[in-house]
């Protein structure tokens, strides 16, 4: 299949998948994925106690795994920020036995995503599931969280900070409002000076948000300004979907989401359509960006402003 054509498919799957709660991404790769076809997932080891699960960029449904999974090893055993998709479970458990005899003890997810909560269950109830209390109530509304499968849920939520464990094994988690969803965590490894952002900087193209699950275009640059004024110790940036960044990488993509939050708004204004508004945004002044969901954005900052 070609990279268009899976396009298309993304765009088609996403217009159909309104009031559910996966993402095309998703919907997409899970249903797509030969079962046959080996799970290769890659990792990048940041620190001696911090890897990196890869393989998640979207577009290749025989290699997108999910999102990015940080793999922070605790002397009490090994956080897992995000899970991947459903039916990557063994192969999440293989890279994380490649580099430590630790168990998987708790699991943090950034939002409440098939791709970054898909193996959830897999890693079992005797695991602690952290999110954001929103993101808690967005996974309920998941075939995946339903009935039995409820005891999969968060047992810990929080609302605006909360902190797990201490000293060189502490992990600080913040809210600072909606953007990709309503309850995206950003997560801090303070000793290691590493910040995983979640979806709220998944690539560099404009993201993606999720108004069936609270998720918002107008409030993201806003999001992402409180991010940076609040965060500062921090020189790697793990993103959602793509290869590690600084966070120089995350304050231009906070202007670049600005920047398309207020030329969404003042081509709306000027009474142009959403295909006009997309055709007049220049996305060449933020080298390696790309436009492939420019459309998606301007469309919910309209759809937003409308109302
Ligand atoms: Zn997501």
């Amino acid at each position: 299949m070609t990279r268009t054509v899976v396009l298309g498919v993304l765009v088609a799957v996403g217009a159909l998948s309104i009031g559910l709660a996966a993402m095309p991404e998703l919907t997409l790769t899970a249903g797509q994925q030969p079962p046959s076809a080996p799970r290769v997932i890659d990792i990048v080891k940041l620190k001696d106690n911090l890897y990196v699960l890869t393989s998640s960029t979207p577009g290749n449904p025989a290699t997108f795994s999910g999102g990015n999974v940080a793999v922070f090893i605790t002397d009490g055993g090994v956080t897992l920020v995000d899970t991947k998709l459903a039916g990557w479970g063994q192969a999440v458990l293989d890279k994380v036995k490649s580099v430590t005899t630790k168990p998987v003890t708790t699991i943090i997810n950034t939002h409440t995503h098939g791709d970054h909560t898909g193996n959830d269950g897999f890693f079992g109830a005797t695991v602690e599931i952290v999110a954001h209390e929103n993101t808690k109530t967005n996974m309920e509304k998941m075939d995946a969280f339903k009935g039995d499968n409820s005891k999969f849920l968060p047992a810990k939520t929080y609302k605006d900070k909360m902190s797990l464990g201490s000293g060189k094994d502490k992990i600080d988690l913040y809210y600072f409002g909606a953007g990709h969803t309503s309850g995206d965590t950003f997560v801090v490894f303070p000793a290691l000076r590493v910040l995983h952002t979640g979806d709220m900087f998944a690539w560099k193209d404009a993201p993606l948000c999720d108004r069936n699950n609270g998720g918002s275009c107008v409030a993201f640059p806003r999001t992402l300004q409180k991010v940076i004024a609040t965060i500062k110790d921090v020189d790697t940036v793990i993103p959602g979907h793509s290869p590690m960044q600084t966070p120089k990488d995350l304050q231009e993509y906070q202007r670049f989401t600005a920047d398309l939050l207020s030329h969404a708004t003042n081509e709306m204004k000027a009474g142009k359509s959403v295909d006009d508004a997309v055709a007049s945004f220049k996305v060449d002044q933020y080298p390696g960006y790309k436009n492939e969901r420019v459309k998606g954005a301007v469309q919910a900052v309209y759809d937003e402003l409308k109302k």
